[in-house]
Protein backbone atom coordinates (compact mmCIF):
# COMPACT_ATOMS: atom_id res chain seq x y z
CA UNK A 1 0.00 0.00 0.00
CA UNK A 2 2.55 2.31 0.92
CA UNK A 3 4.47 1.04 -2.11
CA UNK A 4 1.76 2.05 -4.20
CA UNK A 5 0.99 5.45 -2.51
CA UNK A 6 4.77 6.12 -3.25
CA UNK A 7 4.48 4.95 -7.06
CA UNK A 8 1.48 7.70 -7.58
CA UNK A 9 3.18 10.31 -5.90
CA UNK A 10 6.60 9.66 -7.93
CA UNK A 11 4.07 9.86 -11.21
CA UNK A 12 2.81 12.93 -10.17
CA UNK A 13 5.59 14.49 -9.84
CA UNK A 14 7.18 13.64 -12.90
CA UNK A 15 3.90 13.99 -15.32
CA UNK A 16 2.69 16.95 -14.06
CA UNK A 17 5.10 18.67 -12.89
CA UNK A 18 4.37 20.92 -16.02
CA UNK A 19 1.39 22.48 -14.12
CA UNK A 20 3.33 23.84 -11.47
CA UNK A 21 5.89 25.14 -14.23
CA UNK A 22 3.13 26.67 -16.37
CA UNK A 23 1.22 28.10 -13.31
CA UNK A 24 4.09 29.43 -11.33
CA UNK A 25 7.41 29.12 -12.87
CA UNK A 26 7.28 30.92 -16.19
CA UNK A 27 5.53 34.08 -14.99
CA UNK A 28 8.14 34.28 -12.40
CA UNK A 29 10.69 33.59 -14.75
CA UNK A 30 9.05 36.20 -16.92
CA UNK A 31 9.28 38.82 -13.76
CA UNK A 32 12.62 37.82 -12.82
CA UNK A 33 14.12 38.46 -16.97
CA UNK A 34 12.81 41.86 -16.81
CA UNK A 35 14.49 42.82 -13.30
CA UNK A 36 17.69 41.59 -15.04
CA UNK A 37 16.68 43.65 -18.16
CA UNK A 38 16.53 46.80 -15.97
CA UNK A 39 19.21 46.06 -13.76
CA UNK A 40 21.70 45.32 -16.86
CA UNK A 41 20.26 48.40 -19.38
CA UNK A 42 18.92 51.05 -17.61
CA UNK A 43 20.75 50.64 -13.65
CA UNK A 44 24.25 49.82 -15.82
CA UNK A 45 23.91 53.05 -17.28
CA UNK A 46 22.92 55.30 -15.06
CA UNK A 47 25.52 54.15 -12.06
CA UNK A 48 28.31 54.11 -14.47
CA UNK A 49 29.33 50.19 -13.25
CA UNK A 50 32.95 50.10 -14.44
CA UNK A 51 33.97 52.88 -12.29
CA UNK A 52 32.88 50.38 -9.17
CA UNK A 53 35.09 47.62 -10.13
CA UNK A 54 38.04 48.89 -8.30
CA UNK A 55 35.64 49.03 -5.05
CA UNK A 56 34.06 45.70 -5.70
CA UNK A 57 37.21 44.05 -5.64
CA UNK A 58 38.54 45.76 -2.60
CA UNK A 59 35.72 44.56 -1.15
CA UNK A 60 36.32 40.88 -2.13
CA UNK A 61 40.18 41.83 -0.55
CA UNK A 62 39.10 42.76 2.19
CA UNK A 63 36.62 39.92 3.03
CA UNK A 64 39.60 37.26 2.23
CA UNK A 65 41.76 39.67 4.45
CA UNK A 66 39.72 39.19 7.42
CA UNK A 67 39.36 35.26 6.63
CA UNK A 68 43.27 35.14 6.82
CA UNK A 69 44.02 36.94 10.28
CA UNK A 70 40.42 37.21 11.82
CA UNK A 71 39.09 33.75 10.91
CA UNK A 72 42.51 32.00 10.98
CA UNK A 73 42.48 30.62 7.91
CA UNK A 74 39.08 28.58 8.56
CA UNK A 75 36.98 26.81 6.91
CA UNK A 76 37.45 26.67 3.00
CA UNK A 77 36.00 29.76 0.92
CA UNK A 78 33.82 29.81 -2.04
CA UNK A 79 31.95 32.51 -4.07
CA UNK A 80 28.56 33.05 -2.69
CA UNK A 81 26.58 32.93 -5.41
CA UNK A 82 23.70 30.19 -4.39
CA UNK A 83 24.06 27.03 -5.61
CA UNK A 84 20.30 27.14 -7.31
CA UNK A 85 21.92 30.14 -9.53
CA UNK A 86 24.21 27.80 -11.28
CA UNK A 87 23.44 25.86 -14.24
CA UNK A 88 24.69 23.20 -13.51
CA UNK A 89 21.34 20.71 -12.38
CA UNK A 90 23.11 20.04 -8.71
CA UNK A 91 24.23 22.46 -6.00
CA UNK A 92 27.25 22.08 -3.94
CA UNK A 93 27.07 20.76 -0.56
CA UNK A 94 30.08 22.78 0.58
CA UNK A 95 27.95 26.04 -0.23
CA UNK A 96 26.50 25.34 3.58
CA UNK A 97 29.87 24.70 5.48
CA UNK A 98 32.47 26.84 3.31
CA UNK A 99 33.24 31.08 4.21
CA UNK A 100 30.91 32.12 1.11
CA UNK A 101 32.91 35.52 -0.46
CA UNK A 102 30.19 38.07 -1.62
CA UNK A 103 31.08 38.73 -5.45
CA UNK A 104 28.78 41.22 -6.93
CA UNK A 105 30.65 41.35 -10.32
CA UNK A 106 27.76 41.37 -12.63
CA UNK A 107 29.15 44.28 -15.38
CA UNK A 108 30.50 44.53 -18.56
CA UNK A 109 33.44 46.98 -18.08
CA UNK A 110 34.93 48.38 -21.13
CA UNK A 111 34.98 47.46 -25.16
CA UNK A 112 37.94 48.25 -26.54
CA UNK A 113 37.10 48.82 -30.58
CA UNK A 114 40.94 49.30 -31.13
CA UNK A 115 42.45 46.41 -29.57
CA UNK A 116 39.24 44.38 -29.99
CA UNK A 117 38.93 42.84 -26.86
CA UNK A 118 35.90 43.15 -24.32
CA UNK A 119 36.53 43.22 -20.29
CA UNK A 120 33.83 41.86 -17.94
CA UNK A 121 33.04 40.89 -14.40
CA UNK A 122 32.63 37.46 -14.60
CA UNK A 123 29.01 37.32 -13.70
CA UNK A 124 28.64 38.71 -16.87
CA UNK A 125 26.47 36.04 -18.99
CA UNK A 126 25.93 35.16 -22.48
CA UNK A 127 22.55 36.94 -23.48
CA UNK A 128 23.82 40.15 -21.59
CA UNK A 129 26.48 39.90 -23.74
CA UNK A 130 25.41 39.29 -27.30
CA UNK A 131 22.69 41.88 -26.51
CA UNK A 132 25.10 44.59 -25.57
CA UNK A 133 27.79 43.61 -28.02
CA UNK A 134 25.97 42.70 -31.40
CA UNK A 135 24.68 45.78 -31.97
CA UNK A 136 27.72 47.81 -31.95
CA UNK A 137 28.62 45.35 -34.31
CA UNK A 138 30.85 43.06 -32.44
CA UNK A 139 30.59 39.46 -31.04
CA UNK A 140 33.19 36.82 -29.11
CA UNK A 141 34.30 34.16 -31.40
CA UNK A 142 32.75 31.28 -29.01
CA UNK A 143 28.96 31.97 -27.61
CA UNK A 144 27.83 28.91 -25.54
CA UNK A 145 24.21 28.30 -26.13
CA UNK A 146 22.64 29.04 -23.51
CA UNK A 147 21.58 32.77 -22.04
CA UNK A 148 22.34 32.43 -18.84
CA UNK A 149 25.96 30.78 -18.39
CA UNK A 150 28.35 33.21 -17.15
CA UNK A 151 31.99 34.16 -18.31
CA UNK A 152 33.35 33.05 -14.88
CA UNK A 153 31.79 29.44 -15.02
CA UNK A 154 32.76 29.36 -18.06
CA UNK A 155 36.48 30.38 -17.68
CA UNK A 156 36.46 28.33 -14.29
CA UNK A 157 33.97 25.14 -16.24
CA UNK A 158 33.87 24.67 -19.54
CA UNK A 159 32.87 26.65 -22.40
CA UNK A 160 32.12 25.00 -25.86
CA UNK A 161 30.35 25.94 -28.83
CA UNK A 162 29.45 25.53 -32.52
CA UNK A 163 32.39 27.66 -33.57
CA UNK A 164 34.51 25.63 -31.44
CA UNK A 165 36.26 23.52 -33.83
CA UNK A 166 38.11 26.90 -35.20
CA UNK A 167 38.56 28.77 -31.66
CA UNK A 168 38.60 26.05 -29.65
CA UNK A 169 37.34 25.93 -25.77
CA UNK A 170 36.23 29.38 -24.17
CA UNK A 171 39.50 29.75 -22.16
CA UNK A 172 41.12 30.22 -25.46
CA UNK A 173 39.41 33.47 -26.37
CA UNK A 174 40.68 34.75 -23.08
CA UNK A 175 43.31 37.09 -23.20
CA UNK A 176 44.07 37.74 -19.49
CA UNK A 177 42.51 37.26 -15.93
CA UNK A 178 42.24 39.18 -12.97
CA UNK A 179 42.09 37.62 -9.53
CA UNK A 180 41.93 38.13 -5.96
CA UNK A 181 44.58 35.18 -4.91
CA UNK A 182 44.12 33.46 -0.88
CA UNK A 183 46.30 35.89 0.85
CA UNK A 184 44.04 38.80 -0.88
CA UNK A 185 46.28 40.04 -3.49
CA UNK A 186 45.12 41.23 -6.65
CA UNK A 187 47.09 39.75 -9.71
CA UNK A 188 46.15 40.02 -13.40
CA UNK A 189 47.49 37.05 -15.69
CA UNK A 190 48.13 36.59 -19.28
CA UNK A 191 50.40 34.23 -21.60
CA UNK A 192 52.88 36.63 -21.09
CA UNK A 193 52.77 37.82 -17.52
CA UNK A 194 52.61 34.95 -15.43
CA UNK A 195 51.66 31.82 -18.08
CA UNK A 196 51.82 29.57 -14.84
CA UNK A 197 48.78 31.22 -13.57
CA UNK A 198 46.84 32.01 -16.71
CA UNK A 199 46.62 28.17 -18.21
CA UNK A 200 45.96 26.69 -14.69
CA UNK A 201 43.17 28.89 -14.16
CA UNK A 202 40.65 27.17 -16.88
CA UNK A 203 38.83 24.29 -15.21
CA UNK A 204 40.03 25.02 -12.04
CA UNK A 205 36.07 25.67 -10.37
CA UNK A 206 37.13 28.39 -8.34
CA UNK A 207 39.95 26.94 -6.34
CA UNK A 208 42.94 28.89 -6.88
CA UNK A 209 41.71 32.27 -6.52
CA UNK A 210 38.38 34.41 -6.87
CA UNK A 211 37.92 35.42 -10.17
CA UNK A 212 37.40 39.45 -10.32
CA UNK A 213 37.37 40.12 -14.41
CA UNK A 214 37.83 38.63 -17.79
CA UNK A 215 39.61 39.95 -20.84
CA UNK A 216 38.10 38.37 -24.20
CA UNK A 217 39.04 38.58 -27.84
CA UNK A 218 36.25 40.26 -30.51
CA UNK A 219 35.64 39.58 -33.82
CA UNK A 220 32.98 41.52 -36.24
CA UNK A 221 29.47 40.72 -35.75
CA UNK A 222 27.68 40.59 -39.02
CA UNK A 223 23.58 40.50 -39.44
CA UNK A 224 22.94 37.24 -40.09
CA UNK A 225 24.31 32.78 -40.28
CA UNK A 226 23.66 31.38 -43.51
CA UNK A 227 22.82 27.96 -42.23
CA UNK A 228 23.36 24.95 -44.54
CA UNK A 229 21.41 21.23 -43.01
CA UNK A 230 22.58 18.22 -44.43
CA UNK A 231 20.46 15.15 -43.86
CA UNK A 232 22.59 11.61 -42.98
CA UNK A 233 21.06 8.25 -42.82
CA UNK A 234 24.04 6.34 -41.87
CA UNK A 235 26.56 7.13 -39.33
CA UNK A 236 29.94 5.97 -41.19
CA UNK A 237 28.48 8.52 -44.08
CA UNK A 238 28.08 11.22 -41.31
CA UNK A 239 31.31 10.06 -39.65
CA UNK A 240 33.17 10.91 -42.97
CA UNK A 241 31.69 14.24 -43.55
CA UNK A 242 31.75 15.30 -40.73
CA UNK A 243 36.23 14.75 -40.29
CA UNK A 244 36.07 17.34 -43.30
CA UNK A 245 33.43 19.64 -42.58
CA UNK A 246 35.85 20.56 -39.34
CA UNK A 247 38.95 21.56 -41.45
CA UNK A 248 36.51 23.15 -44.56
CA UNK A 249 37.61 27.02 -43.71
CA UNK A 250 34.42 28.32 -44.89
CA UNK A 251 32.40 26.35 -42.38
CA UNK A 252 32.92 28.89 -39.33
CA UNK A 253 30.19 26.93 -37.59
CA UNK A 254 29.70 23.13 -37.41
CA UNK A 255 27.30 21.01 -35.43
CA UNK A 256 25.65 17.66 -35.21
CA UNK A 257 22.35 16.48 -33.78
CA UNK A 258 21.85 12.54 -34.27
CA UNK A 259 18.69 11.23 -33.68
CA UNK A 260 19.20 7.78 -34.08
CA UNK A 261 22.12 5.26 -34.54
CA UNK A 262 21.75 6.10 -38.24
CA UNK A 263 19.95 9.29 -38.73
CA UNK A 264 21.59 12.97 -37.76
CA UNK A 265 21.69 16.48 -39.48
CA UNK A 266 25.10 17.95 -39.71
CA UNK A 267 24.59 21.88 -39.49
CA UNK A 268 27.61 23.97 -41.08
CA UNK A 269 27.39 27.89 -40.99
CA UNK A 270 28.88 31.00 -41.92
CA UNK A 271 28.03 34.89 -40.99
CA UNK A 272 27.11 36.92 -43.65
CA UNK A 273 25.67 40.42 -44.20
CA UNK A 274 23.18 39.48 -47.24
CA UNK A 275 20.46 36.82 -47.21
CA UNK A 276 17.63 35.25 -49.66
CA UNK A 277 14.28 36.35 -48.02
CA UNK A 278 13.17 33.05 -49.16
CA UNK A 279 15.55 31.44 -47.05
CA UNK A 280 14.96 33.80 -43.67
CA UNK A 281 14.02 32.18 -40.39
CA UNK A 282 13.94 33.92 -37.03
CA UNK A 283 14.32 30.99 -35.39
CA UNK A 284 14.09 32.61 -31.66
CA UNK A 285 10.19 33.88 -32.05
CA UNK A 286 8.46 32.59 -29.55
CA UNK A 287 5.92 30.97 -32.14
CA UNK A 288 8.81 29.06 -34.02
CA UNK A 289 9.18 25.43 -33.56
CA UNK A 290 11.52 24.36 -31.21
CA UNK A 291 15.39 24.44 -33.07
CA UNK A 292 15.74 20.67 -32.26
CA UNK A 293 12.33 19.58 -33.65
CA UNK A 294 13.17 21.90 -36.88
CA UNK A 295 16.56 20.29 -37.50
CA UNK A 296 14.61 17.03 -36.94
CA UNK A 297 12.16 17.89 -39.58
CA UNK A 298 15.16 17.86 -42.25
CA UNK A 299 15.42 14.41 -41.85
CA UNK A 300 12.32 14.03 -44.11
CA UNK A 301 14.12 15.49 -46.78
CA UNK A 302 16.73 13.86 -48.86
CA UNK A 303 18.60 16.93 -49.88
CA UNK A 304 20.75 19.93 -48.07
CA UNK A 305 18.79 23.12 -47.26
CA UNK A 306 20.18 26.61 -46.44
CA UNK A 307 18.13 29.18 -44.28
CA UNK A 308 19.49 32.51 -43.12
CA UNK A 309 18.83 33.02 -39.29
CA UNK A 310 19.29 36.31 -37.54
CA UNK A 311 22.83 36.24 -35.16
CA UNK A 312 21.21 36.15 -31.77
CA UNK A 313 18.39 33.80 -32.95
CA UNK A 314 21.48 31.60 -34.21
CA UNK A 315 23.42 31.64 -30.64
CA UNK A 316 20.35 31.16 -28.66
CA UNK A 317 18.84 28.52 -30.68
CA UNK A 318 18.63 25.80 -28.00
CA UNK A 319 17.65 28.35 -25.69
CA UNK A 320 13.64 27.95 -25.19
CA UNK A 321 13.92 24.41 -25.26
CA UNK A 322 17.08 24.27 -23.08
CA UNK A 323 17.99 22.20 -25.95
CA UNK A 324 15.70 18.96 -25.37
CA UNK A 325 15.19 19.38 -21.48
CA UNK A 326 12.33 20.97 -21.80
CA UNK A 327 10.42 18.10 -23.90
CA UNK A 328 10.69 16.14 -20.56
CA UNK A 329 9.05 18.75 -18.18
CA UNK A 330 6.44 20.40 -20.70
CA UNK A 331 5.67 17.14 -22.77
CA UNK A 332 3.09 19.40 -25.20
CA UNK A 333 5.74 22.93 -25.15
CA UNK A 334 6.29 22.89 -28.85
CA UNK A 335 2.77 22.04 -29.96
CA UNK A 336 1.63 25.70 -32.04
CA UNK A 337 -1.00 26.24 -29.64
CA UNK A 338 0.80 26.19 -26.72
CA UNK A 339 3.83 28.23 -28.59
CA UNK A 340 1.54 30.81 -29.78
CA UNK A 341 -0.39 31.40 -26.07
CA UNK A 342 2.37 31.14 -23.45
CA UNK A 343 5.80 30.22 -26.09
CA UNK A 344 6.69 34.29 -25.17
CA UNK A 345 7.30 33.08 -21.74
CA UNK A 346 9.40 30.27 -22.21
CA UNK A 347 12.04 28.51 -20.98
CA UNK A 348 11.45 28.79 -17.14
CA UNK A 349 14.56 29.46 -15.58
CA UNK A 350 16.61 26.81 -14.52
CA UNK A 351 17.73 28.75 -11.27
CA UNK A 352 14.01 29.12 -10.35
CA UNK A 353 13.28 25.38 -11.26
CA UNK A 354 15.94 24.15 -8.95
CA UNK A 355 15.05 27.03 -6.32
CA UNK A 356 11.70 25.33 -5.98
CA UNK A 357 12.37 21.44 -6.21
CA UNK A 358 12.06 19.28 -3.45
CA UNK A 359 14.38 16.74 -2.26
CA UNK A 360 11.68 13.92 -3.91
CA UNK A 361 11.54 15.38 -7.29
CA UNK A 362 15.47 15.82 -7.11
CA UNK A 363 16.06 11.96 -6.22
CA UNK A 364 14.03 11.03 -8.93
CA UNK A 365 15.54 12.98 -11.60
CA UNK A 366 18.95 12.05 -10.37
CA UNK A 367 17.30 8.51 -10.80
CA UNK A 368 15.58 8.75 -14.11
CA UNK A 369 17.68 10.92 -16.07
CA UNK A 370 21.10 11.54 -17.71
CA UNK A 371 22.93 15.04 -18.28
CA UNK A 372 26.59 14.53 -19.47
CA UNK A 373 28.68 16.07 -21.58
CA UNK A 374 31.73 14.11 -22.61
CA UNK A 375 34.99 15.15 -24.58
CA UNK A 376 36.33 12.62 -26.51
CA UNK A 377 39.10 12.85 -29.72
CA UNK A 378 36.95 12.86 -32.91
CA UNK A 379 38.13 9.90 -34.23
CA UNK A 380 36.33 7.65 -31.25
CA UNK A 381 32.94 9.31 -32.71
CA UNK A 382 31.51 6.10 -34.45
CA UNK A 383 32.72 3.91 -31.57
CA UNK A 384 30.80 6.62 -28.82
CA UNK A 385 27.22 6.89 -29.85
CA UNK A 386 26.89 3.25 -30.37
CA UNK A 387 28.07 3.23 -26.80
CA UNK A 388 25.55 5.33 -26.02
CA UNK A 389 22.89 3.78 -27.52
CA UNK A 390 23.77 0.61 -25.92
CA UNK A 391 24.03 2.39 -22.44
CA UNK A 392 21.35 5.07 -22.54
CA UNK A 393 19.57 4.99 -25.72
CA UNK A 394 19.35 8.67 -25.42
CA UNK A 395 18.32 11.12 -28.24
CA UNK A 396 18.79 13.53 -29.50
CA UNK A 397 22.90 13.26 -29.00
CA UNK A 398 24.32 16.75 -29.03
CA UNK A 399 27.88 16.36 -31.28
CA UNK A 400 29.99 19.41 -30.98
CA UNK A 401 33.41 19.26 -32.50
CA UNK A 402 36.18 21.56 -30.84
CA UNK A 403 39.74 22.59 -31.27
CA UNK A 404 42.11 21.51 -28.14
CA UNK A 405 45.45 22.45 -28.24
CA UNK A 406 48.80 21.14 -25.89
CA UNK A 407 48.73 24.01 -23.76
CA UNK A 408 49.93 23.35 -19.93
CA UNK A 409 47.04 22.68 -17.74
CA UNK A 410 44.05 20.88 -16.64
CA UNK A 411 43.33 19.16 -20.15
CA UNK A 412 44.94 18.56 -22.95
CA UNK A 413 45.60 15.90 -25.85
CA UNK A 414 47.26 13.06 -25.15
CA UNK A 415 49.54 13.48 -28.40
CA UNK A 416 52.01 16.61 -28.74
CA UNK A 417 49.90 18.65 -31.20
CA UNK A 418 46.57 20.38 -31.70
CA UNK A 419 43.71 17.34 -31.77
CA UNK A 420 39.84 17.45 -33.36
CA UNK A 421 37.99 16.54 -30.20
CA UNK A 422 33.98 16.30 -30.03
CA UNK A 423 31.79 17.28 -26.92
CA UNK A 424 29.08 14.08 -26.62
CA UNK A 425 26.00 15.94 -25.00
CA UNK A 426 23.72 13.31 -23.63
CA UNK A 427 20.22 14.50 -22.10
CA UNK A 428 17.07 12.97 -21.70
CA UNK A 429 15.55 10.31 -20.09
CA UNK A 430 17.31 6.78 -20.42
CA UNK A 431 15.24 4.09 -22.87
CA UNK A 432 17.38 1.44 -21.64
CA UNK A 433 15.81 -1.16 -19.00
CA UNK A 434 17.25 -1.07 -15.51
CA UNK A 435 19.02 2.27 -15.77
CA UNK A 436 21.42 2.77 -12.87
CA UNK A 437 22.70 6.19 -12.51
CA UNK A 438 26.00 5.16 -10.57
CA UNK A 439 26.65 1.98 -12.35
CA UNK A 440 25.76 3.42 -16.22
CA UNK A 441 28.01 6.90 -15.32
CA UNK A 442 30.70 4.72 -14.17
CA UNK A 443 31.15 2.93 -16.89
CA UNK A 444 31.22 5.77 -19.24
CA UNK A 445 33.62 7.64 -17.24
CA UNK A 446 35.99 4.63 -17.63
CA UNK A 447 35.32 4.40 -21.44
CA UNK A 448 35.78 7.90 -21.71
CA UNK A 449 39.22 7.87 -19.66
CA UNK A 450 40.26 4.74 -21.68
CA UNK A 451 39.86 7.37 -25.10
CA UNK A 452 42.05 10.20 -23.23
CA UNK A 453 39.14 11.69 -22.99
CA UNK A 454 37.87 14.31 -20.57
CA UNK A 455 33.88 14.96 -18.30
CA UNK A 456 32.43 18.05 -17.82
CA UNK A 457 32.62 19.21 -14.26
CA UNK A 458 29.28 20.71 -14.09
CA UNK A 459 27.63 16.67 -14.17
CA UNK A 460 27.76 14.08 -11.63
CA UNK A 461 31.05 12.68 -11.15
CA UNK A 462 31.30 9.36 -10.02
CA UNK A 463 34.95 8.66 -10.12
CA UNK A 464 37.57 7.88 -7.16
CA UNK A 465 39.89 11.10 -6.54
CA UNK A 466 42.68 8.73 -7.92
CA UNK A 467 40.41 8.44 -11.36
CA UNK A 468 40.20 11.97 -11.53
CA UNK A 469 44.04 12.66 -11.26
CA UNK A 470 44.46 10.29 -13.74
CA UNK A 471 41.75 12.49 -16.76
CA UNK A 472 43.02 15.58 -15.97
CA UNK A 473 46.74 16.85 -15.62
CA UNK A 474 47.36 17.99 -12.01
CA UNK A 475 50.44 18.82 -12.32
CA UNK A 476 50.47 22.44 -13.27
CA UNK A 477 47.59 22.71 -10.64
CA UNK A 478 49.29 21.46 -8.18
CA UNK A 479 51.91 23.35 -8.58
CA UNK A 480 49.68 26.51 -8.38
CA UNK A 481 48.33 25.17 -5.16
CA UNK A 482 51.40 25.33 -3.07
CA UNK A 483 52.55 29.01 -4.89
CA UNK A 484 49.68 29.96 -3.97
CA UNK A 485 48.47 29.35 -0.72
CA UNK A 486 45.53 27.03 -1.97
CA UNK A 487 46.23 24.45 0.02
CA UNK A 488 44.21 25.85 3.13
CA UNK A 489 42.26 28.10 1.03
CA UNK A 490 40.00 26.27 -1.03
CA UNK A 491 39.39 22.04 -1.51
CA UNK A 492 40.27 20.67 -4.46
CA UNK A 493 38.34 20.76 -7.77
CA UNK A 494 37.42 17.20 -7.30
CA UNK A 495 36.12 17.95 -3.44
CA UNK A 496 33.88 20.19 -5.22
CA UNK A 497 32.71 18.24 -7.96
CA UNK A 498 32.43 14.69 -6.96
CA UNK A 499 29.17 13.09 -6.45
CA UNK A 500 29.20 13.17 -2.29
CA UNK A 501 30.38 17.39 -3.01
CA UNK A 502 26.96 17.59 -4.56
CA UNK A 503 23.47 17.36 -3.81
C1 LIG B 1 21.31 22.61 -19.08
C2 LIG B 1 22.76 22.93 -19.33
C3 LIG B 1 23.15 23.40 -20.57
C4 LIG B 1 24.48 23.71 -20.82
N1 LIG B 1 24.81 24.18 -22.05
C5 LIG B 1 26.07 24.50 -22.31
C6 LIG B 1 26.45 25.03 -23.58
O1 LIG B 1 25.65 25.20 -24.47
N2 LIG B 1 27.73 25.34 -23.80
C7 LIG B 1 28.65 25.16 -22.81
O2 LIG B 1 29.79 25.48 -23.04
N3 LIG B 1 28.33 24.68 -21.61
C8 LIG B 1 27.08 24.33 -21.33
N4 LIG B 1 26.76 23.83 -20.10
C9 LIG B 1 27.79 23.59 -19.08
C10 LIG B 1 28.36 24.88 -18.54
O3 LIG B 1 29.41 25.21 -19.39
C11 LIG B 1 28.90 24.78 -17.14
O4 LIG B 1 27.85 24.53 -16.28
C12 LIG B 1 29.73 26.02 -16.80
O5 LIG B 1 30.47 25.78 -15.64
C13 LIG B 1 28.96 27.34 -16.73
O6 LIG B 1 27.98 27.36 -15.77
P1 LIG B 1 27.63 28.64 -14.86
O7 LIG B 1 27.78 29.88 -15.62
O8 LIG B 1 26.35 28.32 -14.21
O9 LIG B 1 28.85 28.61 -13.80
P2 LIG B 1 28.88 28.10 -12.32
O10 LIG B 1 28.38 26.70 -12.25
O11 LIG B 1 28.29 29.12 -11.42
O12 LIG B 1 30.44 28.12 -12.08
C14 LIG B 1 31.23 26.99 -12.29
C15 LIG B 1 32.29 26.97 -11.17
O13 LIG B 1 33.16 28.07 -11.42
C16 LIG B 1 33.41 28.74 -10.23
N5 LIG B 1 33.33 30.17 -10.42
C17 LIG B 1 32.43 30.85 -11.17
N6 LIG B 1 32.67 32.17 -11.08
C18 LIG B 1 33.75 32.31 -10.24
C19 LIG B 1 34.49 33.42 -9.77
N7 LIG B 1 34.17 34.66 -10.09
N8 LIG B 1 35.53 33.20 -8.95
C20 LIG B 1 35.85 31.94 -8.57
N9 LIG B 1 35.19 30.85 -8.99
C21 LIG B 1 34.15 31.03 -9.83
C22 LIG B 1 32.39 28.31 -9.19
O14 LIG B 1 33.09 27.93 -8.05
C23 LIG B 1 31.67 27.13 -9.79
O15 LIG B 1 31.90 26.02 -9.02
C24 LIG B 1 25.44 23.52 -19.81
C25 LIG B 1 25.06 23.05 -18.55
C26 LIG B 1 23.74 22.75 -18.31
C27 LIG B 1 23.34 22.26 -16.95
Amino acid sequence: MVQKTEGLFEHILIHYRWIFVCLFLLPLSFVFDIWIFWRNYIVFKLNSAPSKHDDKVKNIQRQIQSWNKIQGKKPFMCTARPGWQTMSFRQGIYKDIYKKINVDLVDILHIDHEKKTVHVEPLVNMGQLTAMLNPLGWTIPIVPELDDLTVGGLVMGTGIESSSHIHGLFQHICLSYELVLADGSVVRCSPENNPDLFYGIPWSYGTLGILTSVEVTLIPAKKYIELTYLPFKSLDAMSVYLEEAVVDDRNEFVEVLIFNENESVVMIGKQTDEMDNKGFNPIGRWYKPWFFKHVQDILNRSDAKTEYIPLRDYYHRHSRSIFWELQDIIPFGNNLLFRLILGWMVPPKISLMKLTQSETTKKLYENNHIIQDMLLPMSYLKETVIFFEEQVGVYPLWICPFKLPNNPGFLHPAKSNVEIYVDVGVYGVPKVENFKPRETTRKIEKFVMDRNGFQMLYADTYMTREEFRLMFDHSLYDKLRKTYGCEEAFPEVYQKVCKEARR
